[in-house]
């Protein structure tokens, strides 16, 4: 039974399938415009721009799907120095973003004390907010960069059916469970969490999308980020999407069902931060980010790693602004948003799901527990 009559109120697994399997335009505008005025309704007009910078490409996983994995033997590696990287944050400041993310291949030679150190000089000389993504690290490390001040932690599940994650991810130490442990840790610890999925993974079914999606609503994220699976041919899941035969139950990588995810995770989760992924701005370059905007998203994460490290950070082929860094391409950026009918945040830009949750001072069970 639908309150009001409306057809997106308390969406079950069947019609989550329903909506990801339409294809009639006049539907779909629907779902946009449903989508958009959530957005609006819940988290406003603004749009928060986080700079990313890429500190490492090491990582010591063999992720089948990632160009960065240590599988890779014809990538030249290179991890930047912390004078280097308070640097690049001080500018990131300076051109207005609010929030630093600062994300790594794992690469375990960043160590917890490098990594508290890091946080502790970029909180001393910012007021950025500290996004990490840094893979799956022990619960005594996220503790203490949390201590040091980090704000936001982003750990993609990738898939929530732990076959497939087993599967793209083969010779790996760790089971799917680990990464929703971390998760639950993570939030525990006063994280402000954010998750999210790649969206046609070879193997990958509608009823997963469909269960990804609910399992992401009740994980009580605070942000979710979706974006393609964009194949590498360097990488085992590259080489089998070139011979991916056509089933109907595969769900496809392409720029609509990106579209289509983003919206219903806004209808799911009204009040949490939706960036828009690189990885959709990379299948569309001309108006990528503006679509997604209009269809949920609320978060823009400009890269602002040293051009120079910039192309060897090759997760998939293709990225966009392998060139652009500077006054010009964020300047780029902000007439983008505002040409979208959108206000730029000048603030850190918290989720209001996270604002919810300081306030009802959630337990922290976790803290403590060794992972
Ligand atoms: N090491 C950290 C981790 O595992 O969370 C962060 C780095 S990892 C390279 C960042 C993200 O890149 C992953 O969560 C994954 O979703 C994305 N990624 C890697 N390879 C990709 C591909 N071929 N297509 C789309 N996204 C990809």
């Amino acid at each position: 039974m639908k309150i009001n009559n409306n057809p997106f109120s308390g969406l079950s697994k069947t019609e989550i399938i329903t909506w990801l399997k339409e294809d009639d335009p006049e539907k779909l505008n629907e779902l946009w415009q449903h989508a958009n005025s959530m957005r609006r309704e819940h988290v406003g007009d603004e749009v928060h721009l986080r700079g990313i910078i890429e500190i490492s490409n090491f990582c010591c996983r063999k992720c089948a799907y990632c160009g960065i994995s240590v599988l890779n033997h014809d990538l030249q590696r290179y991890r930047m120095d912390l004078e280097e990287i308070v640097a690049c944050a001080g500018e990131i400041e300076n051109y207005g973003f609010g929030t630093v993310v600062l994300q790594s291949g794992e690469d375990f030679f960043l160590t917890k004390e490098w990594i508290a150190e890091l946080i502790t000089k970029i909180k001393t000389i910012t007021n950025l907010a500290v996004t990490l993504s840094f893979g799956e690290r022990i619960g005594d490390e996220l503790v203490a960069w949390k201590e040091a001040g980090a704000d936001r932690y982003l750990l993609k599940i990738e898939t929530g059916n732990p076959d497939l994650y087993r599967k793209i991810h083969p010779r790996q130490n760790s089971p799917w469970e680990n990464r929703i442990d971390l998760i639950r840790f993570l939030a525990a610890a006063g994280y402000e969490t954010g998750s999210g999925i790649m969206v046609g993974i070879p193997g990958q079914t509608f009823e997963d999308l469909a269960d990804d999606l609910l399992l992401l609503q009740e994980l009580n994220i605070d942000m979710l980020g979706i974006g393609p699976f964009i194949p590498h041919p360097g990488t085992k899941l590259g080489q089998e999407y070139r011979h991916l035969r056509n089933d109907k139950n595969q769900a496809p990588n392409s720029e609509i069902m990106v579209y289509k995810v983003n919206a219903l995770i806004r209808i799911l989760c009204p009040d949490i931060n939706i960036p828009t992924t690189t990885a959709l701005a990379t299948i569309n370059k001309t108006s990528g980010r503006e679509l997604s905007l209009s269809r949920g998203a609320n978060v823009i994460m400009p890269n602002m790693t040293p051009v120079n490290y910039r192309k060897l950070y090759e997760i998939y082929p293709g990225r966009i602004c392998l060139e652009e860094f500077g006054e010009e391409a964020v300047e780029a950026i902000r007439g983008r948003i505002f040409s979208s009918g959108r206000k730029i945040s000048t603030g850190q830009g918290p989720s209001p799901s996270y604002l919810y949750k300081l306030k009802e001072n959630t337990n922290n069970k976790y803290i403590g527990r060794r992972l």
